[in-house]
C-alpha cells in the first residue's frame, strides 16, 4: 500500500524497545513512570504505551482530560498556571494536582485536595543544551525556588516534584544532582509520599548504564521513604517515527537543492527554534555522493531541513524520511501557510500500517474562524 505523503510514520516495534527499558527500571527501581503529554500525545499508540508505563502527566487541563480519556490508568495534572475553571475541571478526574507556586496552592488547595497535592520546586540546578529549555535559568518561574517557603507547605502536601533536566544522558551528573537533592531537601522528602524527579532523563539510550541507575532510584527511595516517579517524554518516544516526505521540486542555486511537500516551520518546529538539522537514516555513507539541501515548501527562507548525501539522483516524487518526528513534533505542527498537514500513520506491531487521521481542508478551515 503506497500511503500518500506527508505523513509522520510511528513504528510500534520502535516503540516497544523504548518501553521495555522503562518497564525495566519500574521492576529494577521501583520506580513509576508517567508519560509527559506535551512530549507525545499521539494516543493511537496509547493501548501499547499503557502496558508500559503507569499513566500519563501533563501541561494543561486539556492534556490532563486527554490523559484521562485516553490513556488511564494514574493522571497527574500539572500546569505553570491554573485559572480556577481549570482546577474545578482537572479536580474532577486527576490523581494528582501538582502546582507551580506556593500562591497557586494557596489559592486553589480547597478546591484540589481531594487529590493528592504536590508542589514543584525548583532546586536551582539543571541540565540543558539550551537556556530557553533550562529550567533554572535566571528568573525562572517554574518550581518553588525558596526553601523556607517550601518547607512551610509540606503539611498540605503528598509529594514534591523536580523537573531540571533536559536530554541528560550523562548517568554520573544525574547522580550528582540526585545528591544535590537528598541533601538539601531530604528532610522534607521525609515527610512525603512521592517524589517525581521529572522527565529529560535520556535513560533509554543506547548504553546507558540502567541498572546502576535503578539502583540510584531505589536508593534514594528507601534513604528518604519515598515513592519516586519519573516523567518520560523524550525518552519514551524517541527514535519511533518518521515524517514521510516526497521530493516536489529540484532547484538549483550553487547547490542542488530539493523541494519536498512538508515543512519544518510547520511540521518539524523545535529544528528551527533548536537550529538543528534533520536526521536522515542512511545518510552521509560512503558510496551516498549525491548531495542535496533538503528544504520545505512554506514562504519561509530557512525553512531548511539540512544537506544529506543520498546514494541515488533525487528526482520529483523521490521519498525522503526524516528521522526522530515524534517527540515536540506531532504535538506541534500547524497550520502556517495553509500546507497539507502530514497525516498520522501507524505501523503496528504486526507490521501492518494504519493510517490513523488525514488533515482536510475543512481542519485548515475550522482551526480558525
Ligand atoms: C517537559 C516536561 C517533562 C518531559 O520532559 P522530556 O524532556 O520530554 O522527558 C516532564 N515533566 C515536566 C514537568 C515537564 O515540563
Amino acid at each position: 500500500m503506497k500511503i500518500a505523503t506527508p505523513y509522520y510514520l510511528i513504528d510500534e516495534k520502535k516503540l516497544l524497545r523504548n518501553l521495555q527499558i522503562i518497564q525495566q527500571v519500574r521492576q529494577l527501581a521501583g520506580a513509576k513512570s508517567v508519560l509527559a503529554l506535551k512530549c507525545f500525545s499521539t494516543w493511537c499508540v496509547f493501548d501499547l504505551m499503557r502496558k508500559y508505563m503507569d499513566g500519563t502527566t501533563s501541561s494543561s487541563l486539556f492534556e490532563a482530560r486527554l490523559g484521562f480519556e485516553k490513556f488511564g490508568k494514574e493522571t497527574h495534572a500539572y500546569c505553570v498556571g491554573y485559572s480556577r475553571e481549570d482546577i474545578l475541571a482537572v479536580a474532577e478526574f486527576a490523581d494528582k494536582i501538582i502546582f507551580n507556586s506556593v500562591s497557586q496552592l494557596d489559592r486553589y488547595y480547597d478546591i484540589a485536595k481531594a487529590a493528592k497535592v504536590g508542589l514543584r520546586v525548583n532546586p536551582g540546578i539543571s541540565y540543558s543544551h539550551f537556556d530557553l529549555a533550562d529550567p533554572a535559568r535566571k528568573y525562572s518561574r517554574l518550581g518553588v525556588t525558596d526553601k523556607e517557603v517550601l518547607a512551610k507547605q509540606i503539611p498540605r502536601l503528598s509529594g514534591l516534584m523536580f523537573h531540571y533536566n533536559c536530554e541528560n544522558d550523562d548517568f554520573e551528573t544525574f547522580v550528582r544532582q540526585l545528591d544535590t537533592i537528598g541533601g538539601c531537601y531530604g528532610d522534607m522528602l521525609k515527610q512525603v509520599q512521592w517524589v517525581s524527579l521529572g522527565g529529560g532523563l535520556y535513560f533509554t539510550k543506547e548504553g546507558y548504564p540502567l541498572e546502576k541507575f535503578s539502583k540510584k532510584l531505589a536508593d534514594f527511595a528507601g534513604e528518604f521513604n519515598v515513592e519516586i516517579y519519573l516523567e518520560p517524554g523524550e525518552s519514551a518516544i524517541t527514535g519511533c517515527a518518521e515524517l514521510v516526505t516526497s521530493v516536489v521540486d529540484l532547484v538549483h542555486n550553487e547547490m542542488d537543492i530539493a523541494i519536498v511537500d512538508a515543512s519544518v516551520e510547520g511540521h518539524m518546529p523545535d529544528l528551527l527554534i533548536y537550529r538543528l538539522p534533520a536526521k536522515i537514516e542512511a545518510s552521509g555513507r560512503g558510496d551516498h555522493n549525491h548531495k542535496y539541501m533538503v528544504a520545505g515548501r512554506s514562504c519561509l527562507a530557512g525553512d531548511v531541513f539540512g544537506t544529506f548525501h543520498f546514494k541515488d539522483k533525487l528526482e520529483i516524487g523521490s521519498e525522503i524520511r526524516f528521522a526522530d518526528a515524534a517527540g515536540y513534533t506531532m504535538v506541534k505542527k500547524n497550520w502556517f501557510n495553509g500546507l497539507q498537514m502530514p497525516a498520522v500513520a501507524v505501523r503496528r506491531l504486526d507490521g501492518t500500517i494504519e493510517v490513523r487521521r488525514k488533515f482536510s481542508y475543512a481542519d485548515f478551515m475550522n482551526n480558525l474562524s
